[in-house]
């Protein structure tokens, strides 16, 4: 394999502009997070193969394109985070793997996602822990949703939105959404998410309406997590300003993905991801803990598909039984593999953002804390205004994060809160 280089550019418009503008020029681009050593100018920075170097450099100049640096970049390896451990050889022998910057097989992945020695487990998150030290650092980022809607045309079997449930619906009007994101603003939060059911009564029009006004009126960033939509839509959102979307796969087991999908399709929800990449989107995915039937080798394939698929953002969550819903008197996904999920996960996918979910510090009061420590290094706030969040239940008892929550996890965790945080406002 030959030189990568990283551009980092002055703020994440420059970046997706940037990447968009070396796309178009058939360069190959990469996101990644930015290496912690390159600090807090940009999030996200653009990795290159070495031959394209000077034409990118070139083409960023002509199209004045803010970039604060270009830098080689180093496969890390890891020295250190099998340092004092106690486990098997065979477990070992894996974590060694990645400390030598060795890919892990799938077989190794497996072994890894099946131990049920505490000792091995506290190794495996311990490693996780030192790797996302050294490639994203210790600043949380914290980013803030919207569930602007719980209509839903999807009838997923663990959902509580799903179509079939009786629950009451509502949508927010554009002025009501703005009115969030003016709190989240305040706040300091330079990312909100605007996540809703599948509703086409959201027309491309109204979205395309809401999104040039955020970027309007805050400048703010935006994730998408509003389903599936057809390219064309995705390409409107993309150039009126949304810069991520999320969208995960659940499970990439085809078998498992039908038996819990009545009426969605396996190849076209991949479909969705693949033109999300094409369009220049910072790419969310992620799977759901303890579906019916889910097994470790289906977790590992998980993995490695967010690893070929380039996911950027991973969020890991477990099954949580949700009221009126097929799926309700389930036994929820277990703390332990969702865990070793979000370890493994770190340790192959290495530069991404991966959530300590809302469901897990729902499962689990020190559920963020635990997530934090075991390769996390995002938080996710329900800002949905009262009045509507009672209402956004996809599974039952939601834990309501908020900054609060939030700050108390990151301190707990020993982390860092991020400066863009008004710690002033925060009563
Ligand atoms: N309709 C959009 C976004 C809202 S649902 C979509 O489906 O993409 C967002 C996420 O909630 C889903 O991706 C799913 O992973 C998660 N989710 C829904 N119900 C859940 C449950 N009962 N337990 C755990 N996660 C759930
Ligand atoms: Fe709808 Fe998303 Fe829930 Fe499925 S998971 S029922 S698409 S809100």
């Amino acid at each position: 394999m030959g030189r990568k280089f990283i551009i980092i550019c002055a703020s994440t418009n420059h970046m997706l502009n940037a990447d968009r503008i070396l796309r178009e020029n058939h360069i190959n681009t990469e996101l990644i997070p930015t290496p912690s050593q390159y600090g807090s100018i940009c999030s996200t920075s653009i990795m290159i193969d070495e031959e394209s170097r000077e034409k990118a450099e070139l083409l960023l100049k002509e199209n004045q394109v803010n970039v604060r640096g270009i830098h080689e970049y180093k496969e890390r390896r890891f020295l250190g985070i099998t340092k004092g451990l106690s486990a098997s050889k065979e477990f070992t022998d894996i974590l060694k793997k990645v400390e030598q910057g060795f890919e892990l097989t799938r077989e190794d992945i497996i072994k890894l996602l099946r131990t049920e020695n505490p000792r091995e487990m506290e190794a495996l998150y311990n490693a996780a822990d030192k790797v996302r030290k050294e490639i994203v650092g210790d600043v949380v980022e914290i980013r803030a949703a919207i569930e602007f809607s719980n209509y839903c045309i999807k009838n997923c079997n663990y959902c509580g939105i799903r179509r079939d449930n009786k629950i009451v619906r509502y949508r927010m009007t554009e002025e009501q959404i703005m009115e969030g994101v003016r709190e989240i603003q305040r706040l300091g939060i330079k990312t909100v998410i605007l996540q809703s059911g599948e509703d086409p009564w959201y027309t491309p029009e109204k979205i395309l309406s809401i999104l040039r006004r955020i970027k309007r009126e805050t400048g703010m960033r935006i994730t998408l997590s509003i389903g599936e939509r057809s390219k064309e839509e995705y390409k409107l959102f993309r150039e009126a300003g949304a810069n991520n979307y999320l969208l995960k796969i659940e499970t990439v087991n085809e078998e498992l993905f039908k038996r819990v999908h009545p009426d969605d399709d396996y190849h076209r929800r991949k479909e969705c991801s693949v033109w999300l990449r094409e369009l220049g989107y910072v790419n969310g995915s992620g799977n759901i803990i303890g579906l019916p039937g889910q097994t470790a080798e289906d977790i590992a394939d998980d993995i490695l598909y967010f690893k070929d698929m380039k996911i950027h953002m991973i969020g890991i969550g477990p099954f949580l039984p949700a009221k009126g819903t097929p799926y309700e008197n389930l036994p929820p996904g277990s703390v332990d593999m969702t865990l070793k999920a979000v370890a493994v996960t770190r340790l192959v996918c290495k530069n991404v953002f991966i959530p300590a979910t809302t469901a897990l510090a729902t499962l689990d009061p020190d559920g963020h804390v635990k997530a934090l420590k075991a390769g996390a290094n995002t938080i996710m706030l329900i800002s949905t205004p009262p009045g509507f969040r009672e209402n956004y239940q996809i599974y039952s008892n939601k834990n309501m994060v908020d900054i609060h929550k939030a700050l108390n996890a990151i301190k707990r965790a020993e982390r860092k809160i991020p400066k863009y945080i008004n710690l002033d406002v925060i009563a």
